[in-house]
């Protein structure tokens, strides 16, 4: 063994102890160890969702990513200085949100009026955890230059902590989409690019923060944006989009790999056009990539039987999305947003007084519980859209979306209802459940 010899009073004894005296435990990691490594976390009594299926199995963590156990046993001689019973809980990676404009209050297209851009950013991030969400792209919809100039540099790609949820970098949705399919986006800040990438600097400024944009691919000049956008390492994601399918095609061969909560803001179906739908069964892209698709499964914006279809044609491609509006996450009642006064009543925010949906205030928890419900797909399908497959559009999976060896250990315990009942991020508790049982944590030594 090499000596993670953390808790040297207590000689094979096990006692189980509360969070809270988990967490000083995990203070012990500031203090000498005679071994190169970190404490070492066993989590037992559990299921795992790996390679897509969920079985019985126990996960490793050090140093804040996942470790391969065979490694452990039989080149370290190394055992677990800290078990956690689960309970038979379920262990699946972390979520991650590709698009969301806001919560508790936030919206991250506005320049708040009390506080900074990054408090803002903080407050989401903080209440992300408790809906299993490790990591996100907070989305900025159609704004004018000066407001992308004042809040872009303010959403930096920055780590999850304790804190709150990693930010993957900000999602921008416009400017640069169809008038016709502006959806709630501010018609007079719709842009073209007409001079290429020149324009898109222009509007936005920097693009070092972002990670993923959605342009209308009809655009003039879309084929030598969407490659700038590429080798800048930036996804680029069609939507708000009058494209035809030929279009679409032409975008993905050009390197697009995803598709903006796919249905809404776009042309529909239509047999001898399917327009950017039709990309789901497309023989016309690359055969090496897939591609992906953000669905709002809220129960409210997209129906069931058009989440049956998308799921059933393309499932490996599914991205599940909230799209969430900044009134996620705040009681009932009514609220004043800029000009706008709404009114969240149970799962629907509607504009106040009337029976208009202003946007999404679903949880990524709840559309992953809704999607199962509406197309019996199964947990894994369900978790993996949540996390593998967002992870993998993003290009992310050596370190996100996956409980794979040597990859960050951002993940979530989970009951069978798939309600969170803590967050782990860097093998961190970051969020437990107050309602739920804490788990039986056991400090252990030789
Ligand atoms: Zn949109």
């Amino acid at each position: 063994m090499t000596g993670h010899v953390l808790i040297s009073e207590v000689t094979r004894q096990q006692s189980a102890v509360s969070y809270i005296q988990l967490r000083q435990l995990r203070q012990l990691r500031s203090m000498p160890s005679k071994s190169s490594h970190g404490v070492l976390y066993q989590y037992r009594n559990c299921r795992l969702l790996r390679n897509h299926s969920i079985y019985k199995d126990d996960l490793w963590v050090r140093d804040g990513k996942i470790v391969n156990p065979e490694i452990l046993f039989f080149e370290e001689k190394s055992y677990a200085d800290i078990q956690i019973d689960c309970n038979g809980a379920i262990i699946c990676a972390g979520f991650i949100e590709t698009q969301i404009n806001g919560a508790f209050g936030v919206d991250f297209s506005q320049v708040p009026d009390k506080g900074t851009i990054e408090e803002g950013v903080l407050k989401v991030a903080k209440g992300l955890l408790a809906h299993g969400v490790t990591s996100f792209c907070p989305t900025v919809i159609t704004s004018p230059p000066s407001t992308y100039h004042k809040i872009l540099p303010h959403i930096k790609k920055s780590p999850g902590t304790k804190e709150g949820a990693g930010v993957l970098g900000a999602h921008v949705e416009g400017p640069f989409i169809s008038p016709e399919k502006k959806g709630a986006h501010p018609p007079e800040h719709i842009r073209t690019f007409d001079n290429g990438f020149q324009d898109v600097i222009e509007t936005f400024g920097s693009v070092s923060d972002v990670a993923i944009v959605t342009l209308a691919p009809e655009l003039k000049n879309s084929k030598m944006v969407i490659e700038e956008f590429i080798k800048r390492g930036i996804v680029v994601s069609l939507g708000h989009s009058q494209s035809n399918l030929v279009q679409g095609e032409e975008a993905v061969n050009q390197g697009a790999c995803y598709i903006t909560h796919l249905f809404n803001a776009m042309l529909p179906f239509h047999h001898r056009d399917p327009h950017l739908v039709g990309l789901l069964a497309s023989e016309r892209l690359p055969k090496d990539r897939t591609i992906y698709y953000g669905l709002i499964s809220d129960g409210i914006h997209t129906h069931p039987a058009a989440l049956r279809i998308a799921h059933r044609v393309h499932p490996q491609g599914l991205v599940l999305v909230t799209d969430a509006i900044q009134a996620m996450g705040l009681p009932e009642g009514f609220y004043v947003f800029g000009e706008q006064e709404i009114e969240i009543k149970g799962k629907r925010a509607v504009l106040a007084g009337t029976d208009t949906l202003c946007g999404s205030i679903s949880t990524l928890d709840n559309c992953v519980r809704h999607f199962i419900k509406s197309t019996n797909c199964g947990q894994v399908l369900a978790l993996e859209a949540a996390s593998l497959h967002p992870a993998k559009m993003m290009g992310i999976t050596a370190q996100k979306g996956t409980l794979e060896f040597n990859t960050d250990a951002d993940f979530i315990v989970i009951n069978d209802n798939l309600e969170p009942l803590a967050t782990y991020i860097a093998g961190e508790l970051v969020w437990e459940n107050p309602a739920s049982p804490s788990l039986v944590i056991s400090k252990v030594k030789d």
